[in-house]
């Protein structure tokens, strides 16, 4: 008699799956939608068959309901088989040389369910029709027919379409996700063998339950619950982290102004008469604190990295002149060390290049500090030599010392912070362990590599290599170019049309003041909106200054608007207080003319419109620009001075303390409709419209030094960029307090 030993137990394990499978939150992707589908046919399948072999005993009986459950089997059957092909397929398209987006695959896969399901359709409607008949062949039955041929015919060509897929894509295909398909081939010919050779023991739905168990373990099957945990541990443990950074660098900032108050003091001991011994002490004072000043800058700096504030600036500089200066710190350094100091560079590198030499300057220095700090006797050798190519010349800079050496076990850890070796040897060294950290991440920062050979006992070599670009000049047009700014006409325009966009009202006018020194005819507008209309308009400008980051439409999205306008090639600079790295390449890919960053720096300004303008060459009337303050208006500045803001840089950025003065007032005006705005999109979790407002927020704080807020800001806006909802919302009362703080400092300067 049949047996249904098999199915029986499947069952089993089937339920067993599909409680592993279901009792846990799953991704929702498009392999764990088939399986889903697959999982829940084979457990019907099971059911049908078992049924199937109990009616089938019956069949004389109860012929309608056997033969409904007859092809119903037959029927989930072969829907297994076409889940499992669209499986088949869909990794297939998953898996090919290039990568595919998830869009792009569910599209594919709709469609190839589609097609299949069109299949499957024609399939039920001739099941339906076809006849079955079921054959009792000595106690064993079993069912034959058109409806029996058509559904073994359906299957084999499915089993064809796999086998043809597999063998095509083996390539690209995962190995562990053929697996199932071989399988399934190999135990499917052998059941269809034992079936054979012994019609009692039906194996097929078995054998896709099998198939389908063996599927779990090959799917992308991550739990969410888990994944869930970890991301929020990770995001307590970045929180932690950048909490942890943000104290460090405000308490450097805090203690960097006492330790420059105790050095500027200290010197000024030295200069008047006292005792020799007195002198040495003060000395002592001022190597002690400038010991310390060094931690703070270099806590500072590393704090600046890891919260992606450290911009590189790059500029033409000249590097035998960067070259010689590192060479004449390191003879200070070196003392009267018994160390050879051997240096020299390649004749070739060009003489004139383009990066940020201070931060280069600032590598190289590190390494030779610790390599003359490291060596007690024998030699330290600094050479550079370089690879030029196009416009860009690699300089390989090699540091090597005869010094003590770094064990293989320390050298994994040698660029974390705060890790330094060998203590018992160094005790005397003066160090933090943060040097080889900063260095690597200037270096990574530059798209740079750093590589360390050491021999511990022997000595240790540091190679960087780091591209500049090559500025096609002689040292001669350079120095020439460099005394420009002093010894050239100061630039002047003759009402040159120039045009600012800006949605902050106090940006427009400082804008406006700094350019009218200028002669230039300034017309400002504050939407992106308003400069197309205007552009439309007929208005024609020489220059445009626009901001990025405005509501509704941003500078970049203004911009690519403007392009697309007939005739339109007025040149347009990027007029942002983005100051995050690699932002000028931004705006320049982005199709701007040229970059000025916020607040305006004068110089930078000059040069931009100096490019960009036609100049007034008849001979005219400078006037000086007055940036002294009037002892008159001193009198309440100390409120100023004494809640931290620096009068001082917002008067040199905007002019005069009359503009001060005006600035202050728009700020007051500013913040009452800002601050509600604030609050409102914080609740509604309004992030893009948050980060708008402190930006301006950020921006204003700037031009009046206002330092603290300012840089509050830039923290909100920097999270509500990333949509971290959950910093601003920790932060908030932090950033509100600080700026009613300032609010009602600046009323009573004011109202004094
Ligand atoms: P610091 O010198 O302030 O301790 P660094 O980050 O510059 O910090 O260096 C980390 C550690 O790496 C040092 O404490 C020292 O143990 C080891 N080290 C760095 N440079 C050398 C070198 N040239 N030779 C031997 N050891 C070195």
């Amino acid at each position: 008699m049949t047996s249904t030993f098999f199915q029986i137990c499947s069952i089993f394990y089937v339920i067993l799956l599909m409680y592993e499978y279901f009792s846990k939150k799953r991704i929702k992707n498009i392999e764990n939608k088939i399986y889903t589908c697959l999982i829940v046919n084979v457990i019907i399948e099971l059911i049908l068959d078992v049924a199937s072999i109990i009616t089938i005993r019956h069949k004389d009986e109860i012929p309608i309901l056997n033969l409904i459950v007859a092809k119903s089997y037959l029927a989930a059957l072969i829907s297994w088989m076409s889940f499992f092909t669209l499986y088949i397929l869909m990794l297939a398209n998953k898996h090919t040389k290039k990568e595919v987006s998830q869009e792009d695959l569910a599209k594919k896969t709709r469609k190839l369910a589609t097609v299949l399901g069109i299949v499957y359709v024609i399939y039920i409607a001739l099941l339906v029709i076809l006849e079955l008949k079921f054959v009792d062949d000595n106690g064993s039955i079993y069912s034959l027919g058109p409806a029996a041929d058509l559904s073994y015919l359906i299957a084999g060509i499915f089993i064809v379409i796999m086998v043809i897929t597999v063998i095509r894509r083996r390539k690209t295909i995962p190995r562990k996700k053929i697996v199932p398909v071989i399988l399934f081939v190999v135990v499917g010919v052998i059941a269809v063998a034992i079936q054979m050779s012994n019609p009692n023991i039906l194996l097929i739905s078995a054998v896709d339950a099998f198939i389908t168990f063996l599927m779990y373990f090959t799917i992308e099957n991550p739990d969410v619950q888990v994944i869930e945990t970890l991301n929020l541990a990770k995001e307590q443990a970045e929180r932690a982290n950048l909490a942890k950074s943000e104290f460090l660098s405000n308490m450097s900032h805090e203690i960097r102004t006492p330790l420059n108050a105790i050095m500027g003091f200290s010197q000024g001991l030295l200069e008047e008469n006292l005792p020799a011994e007195t002198n040495d002490e003060i000395n002592d004072i001022i190597s002690a604190a400038d010991n310390l000043l060094q931690i703070v800058n270099g806590i500072l700096d590393i704090s600046k990295i890891e919260a992606n504030k450290l911009e590189i600036v790059n500029t033409e500089y000249n590097f035998e002149k960067v070259f010689k200066e590192l060479v004449s710190l390191t003879k200070g350094r070196i003392g009267d060390k018994p160390i050879e100091f051997k240096h020299n560079y390649d004749e070739t590198i060009p003489p004139v290049l383009y990066g940020d030499y201070v931060r280069v300057k600032q590598i190289i220095l590190n390494l030779l500090t610790n390599a003359v700090k490291y060596t007690k006797t024998g030699y330290v050798n600094f050479t550079v030599s370089s690879i030029c190519k196009d416009e860009v010349c690699r300089l390989i800079i090699s540091v090597e010392d005869s010094g003590i050496g770094i064990k293989p076990e320390n050298i994994d850890k040698l660029f974390d912070k705060f890790e330094r070796f060998d203590l018992e040897n160094n005790i005397t060294i003066e160090g933090t362990g943060l040097g080889l950290a900063i260095t690597k991440k200037l270096v990574e920062l530059m798209n740079g590599r750093i590589v360390v050979q050491s021999k511990y006992g022997e000595g240790s070599k540091f190679t960087v290599a780091i591209d500049q670009r090559i500025i096609p000049k002689t040292l001669e047009d350079f120095e020439e170019a460099l005394a420009e700014p002093s010894d050239a006409e100061p630039f002047m325009g003759c009402g040159n049309k120039v045009l600012v966009v800006d949605d902050n009202a106090i940006n427009l006018k400082v804008a406006e003041r700094l350019l009218k020194v200028y002669n230039i005819d300034v017309e400002l507008v504050n939407s992106g909106q308003e400069c197309i209309d205007k552009i439309l308009g007929g208005s024609k400008y020489e220059l445009i200054l626009l901001d990025d980051m405005m509501p509704k439409m941003t500078g970049v999205e203004t911009l690519h608007n403007l392009r697309k306008i007939i005739g339109f090639n007025t040149p347009t600079v990027a007029l942002t207080a983005n100051a995050i790295t690699g932002m000028k390449e931004k705006y320049l890919d982005s199709g701007f003319d040229g970059y000025i960053s916020k607040p305006i720096d004068k110089l930078e300004l000059e040069n931009t419109l100096r490019k960009f303008l036609k100049v007034d060459d008849t001979p005219h009337y400078v006037s000086k620009e007055v940036t002294e303050v009037n002892p008159d208006e001193l009198k309440n500045i100390d409120i100023l001075v004494n809640n931290g803001i620096d009068v001082d840089a917002s008067v040199e950025l905007l002019g005069d303390m009359d503009t001060v003065n005006e600035t202050i007032k728009d700020f007051l005006a500013e913040s009452e409709k800002r601050l509600p705005l604030i609050k409102e999109y914080k609740e509604k979790g309004d992030m893009p419209n948050y980060a708008i407002l402190v930006h301006a927020m950020k921006s204003d704080a700037k031009y009046l030094g206002i330092k603290h807020l300012a840089e509050l800001s830039l923290d909100h806006e920097m999270a509500s960029k990333e949509n971290n909802q959950a910093y601003v919302d920790e932060h908030y009362d932090e950033l509100v307090n600080e700026a009613n703080h300032i609010i009602s400092v600046l009323k009573e300067y004011t109202e004094e």
